[in-house]
């Protein structure tokens, strides 16, 4: 049944919804309207100027709409009179083909009609910095190994307690917290749920994680490498893939093969799983302009060894069992870690991608190749024939746009107004005058 958001307002007392979208880069924009004005709003959308967003408009297209989607409607549980609620646009009765929700409820309904149902959960990590962003909040967060450090974590325990009691109120299944690999940094998790509803929670995780460090006089941050020589800001996505709606361990189709055996599979992977793996292998260099999407993202990726020992991240296109060096980890049967995405990625985009070369992995048979079981950080050069992954984001948007099969997957509108604005945005950053020009050519 519908949510009625009218009356949602009446029965919690919410004043405001916050009618939200997120556009190409991942940014979250919103509209505050008066609850009085919902009930015509969930009718109609909330209007907005799209060339003001990154959207790839012109200040000439006419209104875009952000009509709510009041199954994801969240009362923000720390200020109970403002509700948040992800919108679908809609421009002139049509969606908007390159909006990022619009481009994953597409793939999740060609993933229905094949009766495959994607189920994910997401590791979103985060550093707390100082309000200018300049410095890790914590002074005496300097462990040269920080991860799970007790007295750091106790240290922003009224942070980390707040935003997980938020998540128990909501119902996510929040299970641990910890400190994370790099100095100031922490990774909080919850219970994996369908596609699109860890995306919405992935959008407000973000959301309820930056502004509960701001009133507590910190910024969080989910950029990819915010201090240079630390570990930093995964946002790996484990993946399943279902029969039905539900999650009944018999309907886990990575877990069973279809005559109902789950012994002879690889790692517990079935077939299926196996050629949807294969799907992530083969798109993996071109899916890195998703789930890699800035500049900074590959200053994380192929990067040198942090102060902790490890950058905990990939480098190539390599997968195993129970294993963090390489790009996909097999924790357990059944599902598979890829641990190639950062906190830049859009949460709408990172679940559309996955199942966009997913699908066309099963479509196609395609096929995981052989899995390496060694440590990828001492032994990665004994490798033969794994890629290396995009060195940075114009090699990485060259990869997305050479892969036709990918492209046509997400959506060709979507695809080129994608390469189009980050390739923009690659062009602004190379015209960037950088100190480091100065240093290295000055006297040639
Ligand atoms: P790790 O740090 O070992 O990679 P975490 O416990 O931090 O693992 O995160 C694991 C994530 O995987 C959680 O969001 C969890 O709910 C999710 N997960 C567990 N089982 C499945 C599954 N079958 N399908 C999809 N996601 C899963
Ligand atoms: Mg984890
Ligand atoms: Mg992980």
């Amino acid at each position: 049944m519908t949510t009625d958001l009218a009356k949602f307002a009446a029965d919690k007392g919410v004043k405001y919804f916050m009618i939200s979208f997120t556009d190409l880069f991942g940014g979250q924009r919103a509209k505050l309207v008066p609850a009085q004005a919902i009930a015509d709003m969930q009718e109609d959308g909330a209007g907005f100027a799209g060339f003001a967003t990154w959207l790839d408009m012109t200040p000439a297209h006419p209104d875009m709409l952000a009509v709510p989607d009041p199954s994801s409607v969240i009362q923000l549980p720390w200020k109970p009179e403002v509700a948040w609620v992800a919108g679908n646009c809609v421009m002139e009765d049509e969606d908007v083909a390159q909006a990022p929700r619009n481009v994953l409820r597409r793939l999740i309904d060609e993933a229905a009609a094949e009766g495959l149902h994607v189920k994910t959960g997401i590791e979103a990590e985060y550093f707390l910095m100082t309000p200018d962003g300049n410095q890790i909040s914590d002074e005496y967060d300097t462990a040269a190994k920080p991860c799970y450090d007790q007295q750091a974590v106790m240290r922003r325990y009224d942070v980390v307690r707040e935003i997980c009691d938020y998540m128990l109120d909501l119902g996510w299944g929040p299970y641990q917290n910890d400190h994370e690999d790099a100095n100031g940094q922490f990774e909080m998790n919850w219970e994996f749920d369908d596609a699109l509803r860890t995306a919405d929670k992935h959008s407000f995780f973000k959301f309820m994680t930056k502004s509960v460090a701001e009133q507590h006089g910190f910024r969080a941050t989910f950029m990819p490498k915010p201090v240079e020589g630390l570990t930093g800001n995964g946002c790996h996505a484990h993946i399943s893939v279902w029969d039905a709606p539900g999650s009944d361990a018999r309907s886990n189709v990575f877990a069973m093969e279809p005559n109902g055996s789950s012994q002879t599979a690889e790692l517990g992977l079935s077939e299926k799983g196996r050629h949807f793996l294969g799907g992530i292998m083969k798109h993996a260099s071109a899916l890195a302009a998703i789930t890699n999407p800035t500049v900074n993202s590959y200053k994380r990726i192929n990067a040198p060894r942090t102060m902790s020992g490890a950058t905990w991240a990939p480098n190539t296109v390599t997968w195993t069992g129970n294993n963090r060096t390489h790009m996909v980890r097999v924790p357990g049967p059944g599902r598979f870690e890829l641990r190639l995405p950062d906190g830049a990625t859009n949460p709408y985009l990172l679940q559309a991608v996955i199942i966009a070369a997913g699908l066309d992995g099963i479509r196609t048979k395609a096929d995981p190749g052989k899995r390496h079981d060694i440590d990828m950080y001492a032994e990665g050069h004994k490798v033969r024939g794994a890629p290396k992954l995009p060195l940075n984001m114009l090699d990485a948007l060259r990869e997305y746009d050479k892969d036709k099969s990918l492209k046509a997957a997400m959506g060709e509108e979507f695809s080129s107004s994608y390469i189009k604005m980050k390739t923009q945005e690659w062009n602004d950053f190379t015209s960037h005058f950088s100190q480091w020009e100065k240093d290295n050519t000055l006297d040639i």
